[in-house]
């Protein structure tokens, strides 16, 4: 599969129009990932289980290592997958059993009210959720009204599900996450609205709330800002996280090289199919950073679950301090969709024929698909009409 890889984005003439940026390089990723969700299928396996499977020579063998042996080589790569090889049967067992740790964004979206947000957060509070994430940029006055909304619940503990208790805030899972009395984390996202020094004034502005990192807080091109922005506010105990908007290996490489993020967030149609996520999973393994992948939008939950088993049961070793992505948001449209269970953590897809879980129902892509899908050909009808 690296070989695959490499053959579509080594081609000397493409490189003139992409790959590694821009839609080219998301377009690559869609072939790559079908060409994984095909290769599972052959093999009736889920995709991750196929991963999961394969020998360190394998894995290695099918990630994307061109420009980023200085942050880590083949070899590398392989002594630290041999030394996983262990505890690979029982964190499988694990996972299988107590399914993946997630977070929900649906709670803090800007724009609703805070009757909404408050219903929303109880509502996330009671599916058993404890990391809670919310957008902010707009208006900090507003922002912070909203967080504290949404704190007073979380660390609340009459809103805790009867049979779910407290976590315990001290916890090492929980080390450096701002977690508050009930264990809840509350994370923001600004979605690159900030130059540099206005993130470092305008979060610092927000420390009363205690996140445990800002997301996206500006141009996500910008590795040595996130870097500045990284270190301005360590001493407020917030951390910095990006990624759903790196384009390629070598942005995370260097977002790691520059030490600028405490989280890895990867987008698994952004970068270029599994095959360039496995050398991600990669690099933040060696360099211990955790992979906590994007999932704001239409079957990327259904992608990811896939990538974050890999890196728990074959890469990184550990899923204690991740929390996986979710949205609960046009899920009915999959074949496969995933699922959280009542401890709020993703299910481990298990049926053989599913590959990368991505299949849409016909009819969903008989009325969506731009621009022949009833969806459309009606709202033009509608347009010429009016
Ligand atoms: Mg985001």
């Amino acid at each position: 599969m690296g070989k695959t890889w490499e053959y579509m984005m080594a081609d000397p003439q493409l490189r003139w129009i992409g790959p590694e940026k821009g839609v080219i390089h998301i377009a690559s990723g869609a072939v790559n990932n079908a060409v994984w969700d095909m290769y599972a299928r052959s093999r009736r396996k889920p995709l991750w289980k196929l991963v999961v499977d394969f020998t360190p020579e394998e894995l290695v063998a099918s990630a994307a290592f061109r420009y980023i042996s200085d942050a880590i080589t083949k070899e590398e790569a392989l002594a630290m997958l041999k030394e996983r090889e262990a505890g690979k049967k029982e964190r499988e067992e694990k996972v299988r059993e107590l399914g993946y740790p997630a977070y929900v964004t649906s709670a803090g979206w800007l724009g609703y009210t805070d009757e909404k947000v408050a219903r929303l957060t109880k509502e996330a509070v009671a599916a058993g959720f404890n990391h809670f994430k919310m957008k902010v940029g707009a208006d900090q006055a507003n922002d912070l009204r909203r967080a504290k909304i949404i704190r007073s619940i979380i660390d609340d503990p009459q809103y805790l599900p009867a049979d779910i208790p407290a976590r315990d805030p001290s916890a090492e899972a929980l080390r450096g996450k701002n977690a508050g009395p009930t264990g809840a984390v509350l994370m923001i996202d600004a979605n690159q609205v900030w130059d540099v020094p206005q993130a470092i004034e305008y979060v610092k502005g927000l420390e009363e709330v205690k996140p445990w990192f800002i997301e996206e807080p500006t141009a996500p091109d910008d590795i040595l800002g996130h870097a500045a922005i990284r270190k301005a506010l360590k001493p407020h105990g917030i951390g910095v996280a990006t990624g759903e908007h790196a384009h390629n290996r070598m942005v995370f490489k260097q977002l790691l090289q520059a030490e600028a993020i405490d989280v890895v967030q990867i987008d698994s149609c952004r970068l270029a199919g599994v095959s360039e996520v496995l050398s991600v999973l990669l690099m933040a393994a060696k360099f211990g950073v955790p992979v906590c992948p994007h999932a704001g939008g239409v079957g990327l939950c259904e992608y990811v679950i896939h990538l974050s088993l890999i890196d728990y049961i074959a890469v990184s070793g550990t899923m204690e301090r991740n929390v996986l992505e979710f949205v609960d948001h046009l899920h009915e449209h999959f074949v496969t969709p995933c699922s959280i269970n009542k401890h709020g953590r993703y299910n481990v897809p298990t049926n053989p024929d599913e590959g990368y879980s991505i299949e849409m129902h016909k009819a969903s892509i008989a009325e969506f698909e731009w621009p022949h899908g009833s969806y459309w050909v009606g709202a033009q009808a509608a347009k010429s009409q009016a």
